[in-house]
């Protein structure tokens, strides 16, 4: 089930959020689904139906299946009333995109951002390219809102980010209210990790209520997806599994101050200074990626031990979570001896029951993943605040 669908039990039934809710989430396509599945009078949902359309947020488009008399109309979300965008920030470059009201993705465009130019410089590129992606967009299709997702811990709840490791100047900035000022719209503001594993859960929302994602770039870490939902935990940090302290890392300082922490010898950047410590002159973890490509054995295996690390790290979390997927994503989740070092770390370490349903794949969205998440957490979010007919979601 989607993330609308599952939010759609949080709605009044019958109310106009619920109708929208069960439209984008695909679960009711007709008036008739509408009054099965809310309990409504057929008039009552026509009405419901008939504001929703002439508030300009619901369009009727083509019949659906017969089942005895007329074919009946089927209805959609207007996918041309306006646009959201979305922003991925990684350590060294981002990903902005446009999404149309239904979630599916207008336009992106990946370029290089040194996150360590600090939020001012950062975000006001975000917000330049956003800017103009909208401005090529017809002038009727607006931008109602922003998702920015930042490779850091962000306080749930809030867009404040809390200690990163590698994002100097950051720590505290509350980037929800600094981006809203340059774009003039609402944002909205979660680790990369999570809007990941929203965009991957999109694309397999039913066969995995329950999942996993691990981004593996830069930093390493997860975002976690249970009953259907994005958790966050008490104040944002689930899924962070950067400095969980590993077997055969206890020499290694990290940025956190400790020794032996998952990220500090397993992340592509700790693979980065390795391989120069040995004196392989590596770029950074798109270069690991594109050497293992070519059997560089040097790369292949620091990569296989980074691997191994974090699947006996994600094999911990596996039991006690007991998750339906693993997803594996960002750059080093390209790299295959990466991948196969987690898989059969988690299959040696893992009860015979806790993988028993587990599916453990890499990235279907890929570099889109983020950007999906985001896009389709900020339309939740938008759908859940617009007035009850929706007219505000058109307004603004
Ligand atoms: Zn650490």
């Amino acid at each position: 089930m989607d993330q609308a669908a599952v939010r759609a039990g949080a709605f009044a039934p019958g109310s106009q959020h619920h109708v929208l809710a069960l439209i984008r989430s695909g679960v009711a396509q007709t008036r008739a689904e509408l009054a099965r599945i809310t309990g409504l009078a057929p008039s009552t949902v026509s009405t419901r139906v008939d504001e929703l359309i002439s508030g300009g947020i619901l369009e009727e488009a083509g019949n659906g299946r017969s089942t005895g008399g007329r074919r009946p109309r089927v209805l959609r979300i207007r996918a041309d009333a306006g646009t959201v965008a979305a922003v991925d920030l990684g350590a060294n470059h981002a990903v902005v995109a446009l999404l149309d009201l239904s979630g599916g993705i207008i336009t992106q465009r990946a370029f290089p951002l040194d996150i360590a130019a600090g939020p001012d410089r950062v975000l006001a590129v975000a917000a330049e390219s956003v800017r103009v992606l909208v401005e090529a967009l017809p002038p009727t299709q607006r931008l109602l809102g922003v998702a920015v997702g930042v490779p850091g811990p962000v306080r749930a709840g809030t867009g404040t980010v809390e200690s990163p490791s590698r994002m100097p100047g950051w720590n505290q900035v509350d980037v929800g209210a600094l981006m809203s000022s340059l774009v003039g719209v609402p944002v909205l503001v979660d680790n990369d990790s999570n809007l990941m594993a929203v965009g991957e859960f999109t694309m397999r929302a039913a066969d995995a209520p329950n999942m996993i994602m691990l981004k593996a770039g830069t930093g390493i870490g997860c975002g976690v997806i249970a009953s259907g939902r994005l958790h966050h935990g008490a104040n944002g940090a689930a899924g962070d599994i950067s400095h969980v302290r590993v077997t055969g890392g206890s020499e290694v300082i990290c940025s956190c101050g400790r020794v032996g922490c998952l990220d500090a010898v397993a992340s592509g950047a700790a693979l980065v200074r390795q391989l120069h410590r040995e004196g392989h002159e590596v770029a950074d973890a798109s270069e690991i990626v594109r050497r293992a490509r070519d059997a560089d054995p040097a790369v292949a295996r620091v990569l296989r031990h980074a691997g191994r690390m974090t699947g006996e790290v994600l094999a911990t979390t596996i039991n006690f979570f007991n998750p339906n997927a693993l997803v594996i994503g960002g750059q080093l989740g390209l790299a295959e001896p990466f991948v196969a070092a987690v898989r059969s770390a988690i299959y040696e370490l893992c009860l015979p029951m806790a993988v028993k349903e587990l599916t453990i794949d890499v990235s279907r969205a890929g570099s889109a993943a983020g950007v999906l998440g985001g896009g389709h957490l900020m339309l939740d979010q938008l759908f859940a605040e617009s007035d009850e007919d929706g007219s505000a979601l058109i307004a603004r």
